[in-house]
């Protein structure tokens, strides 16, 4: 260990918070991690994980200030450029092609467990960033322009800011005392890798039923992971189906696209859940990721959301080292509470709406006129692509293609 006194700690190295640490570290912080479990090196060799994420380009961009895109992008991952969404009733899918939005790709399908390994990597290689893990935090108090924290493993270490990217059970959250808002879907989210007949050709698939949505996402060597929602007492029957049962099912589902199911792999399901805190920052802690904010993952925004708190939050502690301020002051946290809070809330309530919309028979015709609105605007078009690409107005600077180079110069 260099020392034991940082400008900030982080702690949870999930992907949110390791590519945090990596930004801060990259960009001159002194920065330590606390992780409870050391993450498992991701194994090439091994058939794709069953937990994936659409990252948008945006995130992209973020995760390459991080250090960590050159290496994911040479692994098995599928850029796509088509997203088409139909709701089973509305006969014209609604369709859109990154090239008519002058973008790339709408986003690339990356196996969690690449995202976070490539990350760690990054933080642990060359002693970047003190790691501490095994470890926990257990109690955090204030101590003059710092905060001094007692961990599990009974070491003491101090920080200008303590930053908690702990996940949806966050222990962090209850350190500082923050109340958090906690609705339950009643849904699970069923996720596998699945074989069409024809290959996925780079299209991001979902189709909204009654009950909830069902994603095909494509993966690098043609096969899909689904991402399928259920009222949470049906998913528990599908995860219970043979093969040949749950194949059946999920043909009925999928109407079709690119012809019938031809194998499926390991089935999961999870539940899902909006949870919203009253505040991300007390006392020189702030909050991020699944930590701050659970979004529902029919539009695939939660760690993207979470990429965009750490950027934000990076941004706004340069600027305030930049004007020669204190990194933990509150009204530097109150600027980050404040623009990333509003933007998540934002994000959930539409999710919130979308799941409601397309969730309820009796609501199809408010639907129709609702899809055939979006088809024929294209200020509306570009609104919903831009935010889903993160990179509308609100998206962080590091998202829209500014470096960690030219954010310290400013
Ligand atoms: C079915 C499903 C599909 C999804 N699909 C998408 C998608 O396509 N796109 C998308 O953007 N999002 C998606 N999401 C959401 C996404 O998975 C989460 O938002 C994301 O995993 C949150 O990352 P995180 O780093 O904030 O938290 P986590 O991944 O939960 O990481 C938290 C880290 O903190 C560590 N930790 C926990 N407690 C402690 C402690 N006390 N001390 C030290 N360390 C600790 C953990 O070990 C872990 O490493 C999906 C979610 C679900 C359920």
């Amino acid at each position: 260990m260099r020392h034991s006194s940082y400008d900030v700690v982080v702690v949870g190295a999930g992907m949110v918070g390791a590519t945090l640490a990596s930004l801060l570290a990259r960009a001159g912080f002194s920065v330590a991690l606390v992780e409870a479990v050391e993450p498992r090196a991701f194994d090439a060799a091994a058939d794709v994980g069953l937990r994936v994420s659409a990252i948008s380009p945006g995130s992209a961009a973020i995760i390459e200030q991080a250090g960590a895109w050159k290496k994911i992008s040479t692994q098995r991952v599928r850029p796509y450029r088509r997203m088409q969404v139909e709701d089973g009733v509305e006969l014209e899918p609604l369709l859109f092609d990154a090239p008519v939005f002058n973008l790339e790709r709408l986003g690339t399908i990356v196996e969690n467990d690449l995202l976070q390994w490539s990350a760690w990597q990054v933080v642990s290689a060359g002693g970047l960033v003190d790691i501490y893990c095994p470890d926990h935090p257990g109690s955090i108090e204030a101590c003059g322009q710092q905060n001094r924290l007692r961990l599990d493993s009974g070491k003491v270490i101090m920080a200008t800011l303590v930053v908690g990217a702990d996940g949806a059970a966050s222990r962090m959250r209850r350190i500082m005392g923050i109340r958090q808002d906690h609705y339950a879907y009643n849904q699970h989210g069923l996720v596998a890798v699945v074989a069409k007949q024809k290959p996925n050709p780079g299209v991001a698939w979902q189709r909204f039923m009654p009950g909830g949505p069902l994603a095909f996402l494509p993966l690098a060597d043609g096969r899909s992971s689904i991402v399928w929602t259920r009222p949470s007492r049906e998913a528990g029957r599908l995860l219970t189906l043979d093969d040949a049962a749950f194949v059946t099912e999920l043909d009925g589902a999928s109407s079709g696209w690119l012809g019938k199911v031809e194998s499926v792999g390991p089935r999961a399901a999870f539940p899902l859940s909006m949870r919203l805190c009253e505040s991300y920052a007390a006392r020189r802690m702030v909050l991020m990721g699944d930590a701050a904010h659970v979004v529902h993952p029919l539009a695939g925004q939660g760690v993207n959301l979470g990429l965009a708190d750490a950027a934000g939050l990076t941004e706004i502690l340069i600027a305030a080292r930049l004007a020669g301020g204190d990194i933990g002051a509150a009204s530097v946290l109150h600027d980050y509470d404040r623009a990333r809070r509003s933007e998540s809330t934002t994000m959930a309530f539409g999710m919130h709406a979308l799941r409601s919309l397309f969730g309820n028979a009796s609501l199809a015709p408010l639907r129709r006129a609702g899809l055939a609105l979006v088809k024929r605007s294209w200020p509306l078009r570009d609104m919903f692509l831009q935010r889903a690409a993160g990179v509308g107005v609100n998206a962080p600077k590091l998202a829209r293609g500014v470096t960690l180079r030219e954010l310290m110069r400013a």
